[in-house]
């Protein structure tokens, strides 16, 4: 089969075997060529087969020498339609594990379910014994509640008053003016119920009775908060509401764990192109704008960089872990540095649908959402006949 980009609004509905695993394996050498981590033994990475989640396994096993076990949500290839990245990106990631020798372990299916809890439970138990680093790096649009059978859906919209900004429209390229209405408080609460902390501390109940949890277990969810340009969409959004909650749960989980030598974390990360985030209204305009001044600087980062800097500078350096002043790791610290964000505000007041190419990095933006799909990448033959229907050994 030949395959194609095809983009549907802020998808791409096909997805390369080759390029994935080449993105995959292009992760794995930028951790190789850097000093390893001493680290965690045994990785639990729940959302585990792109963005975030994907190069906190890569960092785990190839930065650390870790196990690990990933658990995600993607589907296989089913006749004519390709399986999704996240699938091609695993299969690849554990076989390149296990060309190095190094335990890989993964599960697809939904994490906020108890059963697969349970099973992935069993694993760790049989396999590892425990676990000594949780990673919880969720990005899902609903969640089945375990206990009620509750559906929640998250949503992405402010939650007091309706807002109103500039917005790229990637399909034409124009800048245009996008008004979201305020959440009711139903819709807040269920991005809570999807994106909050509920589930994560489930995961570390779960591992905690069935006495998986290691001495000085560590565990971090991942969080964002962004300039004064997003924050009504995001951190006084919906999704704001959710990661309050999400942080609110790290210091309630941190005051038991500690207890152990143990702690629970939320790691503020930078705005990336990732499947999750091209889906919220504003954030893509601001990022294009964002990654035109980080390059111009030289200190643009993608997903692997901030993860090899979150285990090798904030976590596993040998020292007691640094927060700010609301408990929180902070790796967005470049992007949240003054100059860039005086910058990027001088350039955000000017953009317009005739200067967005000149001035922000839609070209850039372009490519890295083409590569979360296997495509774009050197050395890939796009004209090649591959067989899409990779499976797991
Ligand atoms: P992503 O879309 O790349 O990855 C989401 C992962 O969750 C995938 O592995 C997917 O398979 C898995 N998943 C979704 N639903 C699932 C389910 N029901 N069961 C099992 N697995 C499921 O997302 P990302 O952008 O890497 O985001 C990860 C975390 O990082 C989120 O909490 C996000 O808010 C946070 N974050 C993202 C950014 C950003 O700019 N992308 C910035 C800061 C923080």
């Amino acid at each position: 089969m030949i395959i194609q980009p095809k983009i549907r609004g802020f998808i791409c509905t096909t997805a390369h075997p080759v390029g994935c695993a080449m993105n995959v394996k292009q992760q794995i050498d930028y951790v190789k060529s850097h000093p390893s981590i001493k680290g965690p033994k045994n990785v639990l990475v729940v959302g585990a087969s792109t963005g975030y989640g994907l190069a906190s396994r890569i960092v785990s096993a190839f930065g650390a020498k870790a196990s690990t076990v990933g658990i995600f949500f993607e589907r296989p290839c089913e006749n004519k339609r390709t399986a999704t990245a996240g699938w091609y990106n695993s299969v690849a990631f554990e076989q390149f594990a296990k060309a190095e020798k190094l335990y890989a372990k993964s599960f697809n299916g939904d994490a906020f379910a108890d059963d697969m809890k349970q099973q992935v439970m069993e694993t760790i138990k049989k396999d590892l014994g425990s676990i000594d680093l949780v990673i919880y790096s969720l990005a899902s649009p609903r969640r089945t509640h375990p206990k009620t059978g509750q559906v929640f859906k998250s949503v992405l919209k402010p939650r007091s008053i309706p807002y109103t900004n500039k917005s790229i429209d990637f399909e034409t390229n124009q800048v245009i003016e996008v008004t979201l209405p305020a959440a009711t408080q139903d819709e807040i609460d269920q991005t809570v119920g999807v994106m909050g902390g509920e589930d994560w501390e489930m995961w570390i109940d779960a591992l905690d009775q069935a006495k998986l949890l290691a001495p000085g277990i560590i565990t971090i969810a991942y969080s964002y908060i962004g300039p004064e340009i997003t924050t009504a969409v995001y951190r006084n959004g919906t999704i704001g509401a959710a990661k309050d909650h999400l942080e609110q749960t790290a210091h309630k989980m941190d005051q038991r764990l500690k207890k152990r030598n143990g702690r629970a974390l939320v790691s503020v990360n930078k705005a990336l192109v990732t499947q999750s985030s091209s889906a919220i209204p504003f954030i893509p305009l601001y990022f294009v704008l964002l990654m035109r001044v980080m390059k111009q600087k030289g200190i643009h980062e993608d997903c692997i960089q901030q993860i090899y800097r979150l285990f090798a500078q904030r976590v596993y350096q040998g020292k007691d872990i640094s927060v700010d002043s609301a408990g929180r790791i902070r790796i967005d610290d470049l992007e949240m540095r003054q100059d860039v964000q005086d910058e990027v505000n001088k350039l955000w007041k000017n953009v317009s649908s005739q200067n967005v190419q000149q001035i922000a990095d839609v070209k850039g933006y372009d490519e890295d959402f083409l590569r979360l799909f296997g495509f774009g990448i050197k050395d890939v033959d796009y004209g090649a006949d591959v067989n899409p229907d990779i499976l797991f050994d």
